[in-house]
């Protein structure tokens, strides 16, 4: 039932995915039950004109014991974006992870002396504190019941991962969901029990939830804890290791490996039910459940991006030099099928591999993506 101001709606469908924030009413009708905890750290944010910061500088980061405190140029509204961590004074007055109560400019102010900076607010457009807690839902699917975003997980801002693991969840649910509503007997999926399709979006994106929070939690721990040994290691440990901060971030292989964590672009499959390795194994190229590197390839014509040759929704069937395809797949709606005649492109390589695309009947530019 959806009640809105143009009054009140009833709606049968088949699947309700459930995206509906932390207090997720679809996780409660479910049922689904939820681990976690309350953090006693909460994130103060204001946007307000700073001085005694040098003009068109960057954003800027402190360490001080009582958290980190980051300032982003904004340009909207006020100058700078502010955003700090600090013990938490009591209920805010909001829900997790939402804007609460108003935070007082000597408040913001004695956080930016605090974390060591001469930074001066001179005019406080807006304030608040934002409540934190981590944790994740028991299960993402009950029956055709799912729950994605911040209601399957909540983290702390650290590392910045809310928002993305919350669109990986609608894409890795979005296919599976489309096949199962519309799977015909001429379907890629045909002959695949659907219930094993869409179990797999529990088992895949709930571990890589778990994997997710261990990696906020150990970064919000470092970056917003007042217990002494990470107090300390803001206060007395960062400054000491900050000239070599530089160095670090002109190493680029390291850089695009922390990029990469961070990004998400790391999250694999490899144990999912969905994955399945053949005899013998690939060498050299990715495996049943890993993310599909892009590469130059080409299709008889001058070289493509092979993300861009596989952004056409529906399955696409990737087969290296002379490897035979499932004569199964040839016969499917929405296949479409690409001869890689060159190694696979490996991950962050670039070698370019040529690929001819083979005349299929039934390839098509709709379905499920
Ligand atoms: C300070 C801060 C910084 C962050 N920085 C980053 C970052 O840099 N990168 C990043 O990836 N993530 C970041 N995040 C996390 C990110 O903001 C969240 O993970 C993301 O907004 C969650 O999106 P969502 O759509 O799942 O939930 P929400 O944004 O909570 O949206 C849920 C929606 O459902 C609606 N709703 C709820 N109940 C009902 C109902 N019963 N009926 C109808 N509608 C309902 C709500 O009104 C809301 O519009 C940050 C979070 C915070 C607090």
């Amino acid at each position: 039932m959806l009640r809105s101001s143009h009054g009140v709606e009833t709606l049968r469908c088949r699947f309700v995915v459930g995206c509906d924030g932390p207090d997720s009413a679809v996780r409660d009708c479910a049922g689904i039950g939820w681990r976690g905890r309350p953090y006693t750290e909460e994130v103060v944010l204001a946007d307000a004109d700073v001085g005694g910061i040098p003009a068109g500088a960057g954003a800027q980061v402190f360490a001080g014991r009582q958290g980190l405190l980051f300032l982003f140029p904004l340009g909207e509204q006020a100058t700078w974006r502010l955003l700090a961590t600090r013990a938490s004074a009591g209920n805010t007055g909001g829900s997790v992870g939402q804007p609460g109560a108003v935070v007082a400019e000597a408040e913001l102010q004695r956080l930016l002396s605090d974390a060591g900076t001469n930074a001066r607010i001179e005019r406080l457009a807006w304030s608040a504190r934002v409540p934190l807690r981590c944790g994740i839902a028991r299960r993402f699917r009950r029956g055709r019941l799912f729950v994605a975003g911040d209601a399957a997980h909540n983290y702390s801002p650290a590392t910045g991962q809310g928002m993305n693991a919350g669109i990986q969840d609608a894409v890795n649910l979005g296919w599976k969901l489309a096949f199962a509503g519309t799977g015909s007997a001429n379907g890629p999926t045909s002959g695949f029990d659907a219930d094993v399709l869409l179990d797999s979006y529990d088992a895949e994106r709930r571990a890589a939830a778990h994997r997710r929070l261990l990696l906020t939690h150990t970064s919000f721990w470092a970056e917003a804890s007042t217990d002494r040994l990470p107090s300390w290691l803001r206060a007395v440990a960062a400054p000491w290791a900050a000239p070599v901060v530089p160095a670090l971030l002109g190493r680029r292989r390291l850089v695009a490996e922390a990029v990469r964590l961070i990004s998400q672009l790391r999250v694999h499959y490899r144990r999912s039910a969905l994955s399945v390795e053949g005899t013998p194994p690939l060498r050299g190229a990715p495996r049943p459940g890993d993310r599909l590197p892009d590469a130059a390839v080409s299709t008889g014509g001058p070289p493509e991006e092979l993300h861009g040759l596989l952004a056409r929704p529906g399955v696409h069937l990737l087969l290296q030099r002379d490897a035979l395809p499932p004569a199964d797949a040839l016969a499917a709606d929405r296949v479409t099928v690409l001869r890689l005649e060159q190694p696979w492109p490996r991950l962050g390589g670039r070698p370019p591999g040529r690929a001819r695309r083979l005349p299929l009947r039934g390839r098509r530019s709709h379905g499920a993506g």
